[in-house]
């Protein structure tokens, strides 16, 4: 053993993360670009100063006001009869999954999910020491639903986990597709994970909808991506009250902090406001489709607020050549594709005259 004695799985390996670079246009880690209003930041800053005058305390650990607001806003948002005790909420969606892992993964169970996915999956298997197995997708990145089940009924997965719309091709599943995976997965539980459910096209159904049908469901949404609120470390969960008890038992006490409650109880108060830039965000989503579609780009249909586009000979030289314009997008998933997150109307002209002039004018090593 070395010191220090880390994980022998562990050893060498980089911790996660997007590159947090300055640049002007940062359209890499799919945030809102719209910040909340001094209205909002004032509520915000009244309810954490009411909340550090109790700091000499624990927080609630059963964050019994919070999983009410949030089961209010759930049933507002596509859910329907969800009760406080079916919802849990956590440091982020990242630690709910994490939590998920640790409650029901495990050595010898394995998770799965079907690539190109969510680059965290695989490292919350990782870390719980659950045996992880990828399916892949269909080439436009939709499930193969029978090859999928076959996986499902082959390793028989405690965990199944499937982002819808899914990160980072921005496909929505259709509720076919997780009713068949929750009726293959036996007592395993199917985790959809709707970071980005709020921006779905209309006519494309939230899977909080098909949690009465199924009790092995987990839906799992954050205040990360729509509600404009990444800084404040805020995901939650719907499912049976089973699944929320059996969390309990493995999360650590007073896991949510009084200021983080009472933050995120701020800004639930001023859901329509913190969400009202959603539709604007979705209008610019569908017309830098068209846009890309336009300029010849093969573009993944996004019921998200970022779109997957591509395919470059060398993707690598074409972000780099956003980045040196002051563009600062992701490469991430298969080669040949980029990723870029929806801005405001400035950001996305930035971003399209930075393209514009990367693919016509070349990169900067073609012309050096
Ligand atoms: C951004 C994202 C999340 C959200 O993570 P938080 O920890 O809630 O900030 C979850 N899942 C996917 C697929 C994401 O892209």
């Amino acid at each position: 053993m070395t010191f220090p004695p880390l994980r022998e799985e562990l050893v060498g390996l980089e911790p996660y993360g997007a590159p947090q670079l300055d640049v002007p246009v940062q359209l890499n880690v799919n945030e809102n670009p719209y910040p909340p209003s001094t209205e909002v930041v004032a509520d915000i800053a009244a309810s954490v100063a009411a909340a550090a005058a109790t700091l000499n305390r624990y927080p609630d650990r059963e964050l019994v006001e919070l999983r009410a607001r949030l089961a209010d806003y759930l049933n507002s948002s596509g859910g329907s009869g969800i009760t406080p005790a079916q919802v849990w909420a956590a440091n982020g969606s990242n630690e709910v999954m994490l939590q998920l892992l640790q409650a029901f993964g495990g050595p010898g169970r394995s998770a799965l999910s079907f690539a190109p996915t969510y680059a965290m999956y695989p490292e919350y298997a990782r870390d719980t020491m659950t045996t992880w197995v990828q399916g892949r997708r269909a080439e436009d990145f939709s499930l193969d639903l029978p090859a999928a089940r076959e996986l499902v009924l082959e390793h028989r997965p405690s965990v199944i986990l499937l982002p819808s719309p899914n990160n980072p091709t921005g496909t929505a599943l259709p509720p076919e597709a997780i009713t068949t995976l929750c009726e293959a997965a036996g007592d395993g539980v199917v985790v959809v994970d709707e970071a980005y459910g709020e921006f779905r096209r209309t006519g494309t159904p939230s899977a909080l909808e098909l949690l009465p049908r199924h009790r092995n469901l987990v839906v799992t949404r954050t205040m990360s991506k729509a509600f404009a609120l990444a800084g404040a470390r805020l995901g939650y969960l719907a499912a049976d009250t089973a699944i929320c008890d059996a969390i309990r038992v493995v999360r650590l006490p007073y896991h949510l902090s009084a200021v983080t409650q009472a933050t995120a109880l701020a800004a639930l108060r001023h859901a329509d406001e913190l969400l009202g830039r959603v539709d604007d965000l979705r209008r610019e989503r569908d017309e830098l489709v068209d846009w890309l579609r336009g300029r010849g780009h093969e573009v993944a249909d996004s019921d998200a607020n970022f779109v997957y586009f591509g395919r470059f000979a060398d993707r690598h030289a074409v972000w780099q050549g956003l980045l040196d314009r002051g563009v600062l997008i992701r490469e991430v998933g298969p080669d040949g594709w980029l990723r870029v997150s929806v801005g405001t109307p400035d950001e996305m002209a930035a971003f399209r005259q930075a393209l514009v002039d990367v693919t016509t004018q070349g990169t900067s090593e073609e012309q050096a």
